[in-house]
């Protein structure tokens, strides 16, 4: 079965903690901090793969975690860092958050992180001489990230062919490319989407996209429709074919509008795409009737192909064509990245906090904002060091802490991190 659209939960690694250990040696009293890191949990990292061609695999697995990493040690010991997890996934899989519908991928060339595993805990040795404070300061390991995604297949094309089943669109890839997509003469033999390679010789080509016929109403869920648009979203260019013939009793005018009327529908962007208009079964229709249609398409600004596709009468030109009209368009349509909003955490009110103290500790609590800020604290780093005191000032943490009677050299504790408070 073909698969183009799939839900998945992720889990990125948690990282290892980092530990709080002292150099123990004979006749040495108090030796100097030692605690190693914890190593960082595994990322999910998505590849594309030329050789898949849908989503299928994800029907049945539908949660990926990554492993955590090892904690850390004493004498120095970092934790292992765990193995990213890759997930293979087609090409031109567009990865969207399951909760906003916010795109965070497509999946091309380059491996994407997804989920990111936590940044391994750092051992008390780092808070030794950075901060000058007494190394009980050491960081359990950071969460990996959590989150439910939808992938879509959104097919690599330059060209997409659209029309009412039974006009000749897989014909027509099948004589102009290496494809062999099923031809018959009843609707609906394209059930799933066919990509063929058209060359023009000297190394130039360009991708067509055959995909199962759209009909009328197919909004109200009759027959197949609208998800197979996807894979026409990102054509640089649309061959829209009718059969001038109107040999099963249609009308080829009606049906290029109401094609028309549904790519509009799934998205503007689709309805304002670039087309050709193919008028195919020529064979079984009179000159006049051809010079009626391609009249009617010229004077609306189309460009109108007449071929028999059954026997490749035309499509040299229609190719040639179509060849030279893709050197003018922009190239396929890539999907970017949506920016995350913005965080709650950066917003004054929400930074809430209690403190409380407990056998001489001043512990600060209920502030889950500064988790996310922490977790992106480098404690070897003066300046991000800084920062975090900025946020301890402007949030009103350190002035609440003078009011609570902190003197100095108490020792502060903000969720795992123990500092003690220097003025
Ligand atoms: P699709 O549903 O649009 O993909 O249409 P197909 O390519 O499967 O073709 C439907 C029917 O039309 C098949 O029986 C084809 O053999 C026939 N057909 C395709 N091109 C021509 C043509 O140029 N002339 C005639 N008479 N029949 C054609
Ligand atoms: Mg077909």
């Amino acid at each position: 079965m073909f698969v183009d659209i799939a839900k998945i939960h992720l889990k990125a690694g948690n990282s290892g903690d980092g530990a709080v250990s002292f150099h123990r040696e004979k006749y040495v009293a108090a030796g100097g901090p030692d605690g190693g890191d914890g190593g960082r949990g595994g990322n999910i990292v998505f590849v594309a793969d030329k050789n898949l061609s849908t989503l299928a695999d994800f029907r049945y697995k539908r949660k990926y975690a990554a492993h955590p990493g090892e904690n850390g040690r004493g004498g120095r010991c970092s934790g292992k860092s765990a193995d990213d997890l890759i997930i293979r996934v087609p090409e031109g899989t567009v990865i969207k958050e399951t909760e906003t519908g916010r795109i965070i991928a497509d999946i091309t060339d380059t491996p994407v992180v997804i989920a990111k595993g936590g940044n391994g805990g750092w051992g008390n040795t780092h808070f030794a001489t950075a901060t000058r404070q007494v190394p009980r300061f050491a960081k359990r390991g950071a969460e990996g990230e959590e989150l439910d995604v939808t992938l879509e297949l959104k097919l690599l094309a330059d060209v997409g062919l659209i029309g009412f089943p039974n006009v000749g669109k897989s014909t027509l890839i099948s004589v102009v490319s290496e494809a062999k997509p099923k031809i018959a003469n009843y609707h609906f033999t394209t059930l799933t989407p066919v990509l063929g390679v058209v060359r023009l010789g000297e190394g130039s080509s360009f991708v067509m996209a055959d995909i199962p016929g759209l009909i009328e109403g197919a909004g109200e869920g009759v027959g197949l429709g609208h998800e197979f648009l996807r894979h026409v979203d990102r054509c640089r260019l649309l061959l829209h074919v009718i059969d001038v013939s109107g040999s099963e009793g249609r009308d080829p005018i009606e049906d290029f509008n109401k094609i028309n009327h549904e790519l509009s529908v799934y998205s503007k962007d689709l309805g304002a795409r670039p087309q050709i208009i193919v008028g195919n079964k020529c064979d079984l229709c009179d000159e006049e009737r051809i010079e009626e249609i391609r009249k009617y398409f010229e004077d609306k600004g189309y460009t109108f192909f007449p071929i028999m596709a059954a026997i490749a009468e035309g499509t040299r030109e229609l190719i040639n064509y179509v060849a030279a009209t893709l050197q003018k368009l922009p190239p396929i349509k890539r999907f970017e990245a949506e920016p995350k909003p913005k965080e709650d955490y950066l917003k004054p009110k929400e930074r809430s906090f209690n403190i409380r103290v407990c056998e001489g500790v001043y512990i600060v609590e209920n502030a889950p904002w500064l988790l996310n800020i922490m977790n992106d604290i480098d404690p070897d780093d003066y300046e991000s060091l800084q920062y975090f005191e900025r946020v301890l000032r402007s949030s009103g943490i350190i002035e609440a802490l003078e009011k609570s009677g902190i003197k100095e050299g108490d020792t502060v504790s903000v969720y795992d991190v123990e500092f003690d408070y220097i003025k």
